[in-house]
């Protein structure tokens, strides 16, 4: 293997990463990883962490999961691609769907389209959407809602619904009829309200005027993340998804849950949904469906919307969407072995245990740390902690700072990921009590080294 500055060097001058400034690559080389096990993680230079962001979010049961692998490699070796467009398809697809329905029956989900990631299960229920409305006969029916500071992915129909000005402002115009209303997040809201429930009741009562100002007829649907993620892990109070299923049922809008992140135990519950007794309409999901070793999404679709475009005669429940790697055969058999797995080590259990574990933990090093604004979590494995300069004004903390706190946590033995001034973490769910504590330990030793 090439030395480690050598790579970096050929890294920063030959390709562009995701979610970050060209010119870092050269300021701020990434950390070449080069091995994983378990939970943990190991670069270039041996240096060994246990990966506090699970790959990112979707990595739920570790690097070590063998009958995934197992499963890739023979899928490789009797059937590696065929597409399920018209005409033909494969038997580790169609047993992955027959697996999916039975486990998101609970969620009355009951049809599975397939992608191949998070954006492209977004982009296609907000597609099935408007063509939902359409075989009704409600045309007019093509509007979005969303939350601010909620994340669907970077097609331009995800980022136009996205709630969050760094993932729009160089890529507008985005698409029209798109409109975002405030976000249950108690720390920073336009209400200045910091009881949880007051707050869900506040911006419920935005959604229905939102619809009211739109006209319910001109909407096709809410779209929303049951613990929005990316935006620096808010959960809403119990009432608030409830409450947005009960609006939408009422004004003939389908509530869409963006569960790319919350789908597969991650919450605590097998599905963000169910965590907080609702049925969508429509669910993406991604990530985890495949623990990460394969890109690889599904949208799946509630019984109730099927039947429209089941019983469809006028040839408009024709659909024109799908994606070259829909029902992916190696990306099914990953999906099949990975969905037997997340059963058997029933996830969610410890997803709720650790994410307690963890959440605690982040609360008693706000007492040592004036840095630590907010801290959120505590349903199942995802965690924020939200970094300012000064307690009292809020005021979000410098790049710089939040970048070294990150590097001095990753040397001391976490990988955690930051996102604006938050710090998340989302492990995987696999993480022991000790590993929890290594997490825990290595932000200590990180927010000590800029304190
Ligand atoms: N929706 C949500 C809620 C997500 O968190 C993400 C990715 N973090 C996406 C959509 C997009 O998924 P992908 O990056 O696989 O396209």
């Amino acid at each position: 293997m090439k030395d480690s500055n050598f790579l970096k060097e050929m890294n920063a001058r030959s390709m562009w990463h995701p979610m970050t400034h060209p010119a870092d690559s050269h300021a701020n080389p990434p950390a070449i990883i080069t091995g994983a096990a378990g939970v943990r993680i190991t670069d270039i230079d041996g240096h060994e962490t246990v990966d506090a962001v699970g790959g990112l979010w979707n990595v739920n049961l570790g690097f070590s999961c063998q009958p995934i692998k197992d499963a890739i490699a023979a899928q490789l070796d009797v059937l590696p691609y065929y597409s399920t467009f018209r005409g033909t398809t494969n038997d580790q697809v169609i047993q992955l769907a027959e697996e999916l329905r039975t486990f998101f029956e609970p969620d009355g989900l009951t049809r599975a389209f397939f992608t191949s990631g998070g954006s492209d299960s977004v982009e296609t229920a907000l597609r099935l959407a408007r063509q939902y409305h359409k075989i009704r006969g409600e045309a007019g029916r093509t509007k979005f809602l969303s939350l601010k500071k909620g994340y669907h992915g970077t097609h331009m129909g995800g980022a136009s619904v996205n709630g969050n000005a760094n993932f729009r402002t160089q890529y507008e115009p985005l698409l029209p009829g798109c409109f975002h209303i405030p976000a249950p997040y108690t720390y920073r809201n336009p209400f200045k309200e910091s009881d949880p429930e007051r707050l869900a009741q506040l911006c419920l009562q935005a959604l229905e005027d939102e619809i009211a100002f739109q006209g319910a007829g001109t909407i096709a649907a809410f779209i929303m993340e049951p613990i929005l993620g990316a935006g620096g892990v808010i959960p809403p109070h119990a009432s608030f998804m409830p409450g947005v299923r009960e609006i939408c049922s009422r004004n003939g809008i389908l509530l869409i849950a963006d569960e790319v992140i919350t789908a597969f135990g991650r919450t605590g519950s097998w599905s963000g949904s169910r965590h907080w007794g609702v049925q969508p309409d429509f669910m993406c999901t991604a990530k985890a469906i495949t623990n990460g070793y394969f890109p690889f999404g599904a949208v799946m679709i509630a019984e109730g919307v099927a039947e429209v475009f089941e019983n469809d005669t006028t040839g408009k429940a024709a659909i024109g969407h799908g994606y070259t790697y829909s029902g992916h055969p190696v990306g099914a058999a990953a999906a099949l072995a990975c969905l037997e797995e997340t059963k058997r080590l029933n996830v969610p259990d410890n997803a709720a245990a650790r994410g307690t574990q963890l959440h605690q933990g982040l609360l008693e090093l706000q007492k040592k740390y004036s840095l630590i604004g907010d801290v959120r979590g505590g349903r199942g494995l995802m965690c924020a902690l939200e970094l300012v300069s000064d307690q009292a004004s809020k005021t979000p903390i410098d790049k710089k700072t939040i970048g070294a706190l990150q590097e001095a946590t990753y040397q001391a033995g976490a990988m955690v990921r930051v996102s604006g001034p938050n710090i998340i973490l989302s492990p995987p769910l696999v993480l022991t009590e000790s590993d929890a504590n290594v997490i825990l330990t290595a932000l200590d030793a990180g927010f000590a080294a800029v304190a």
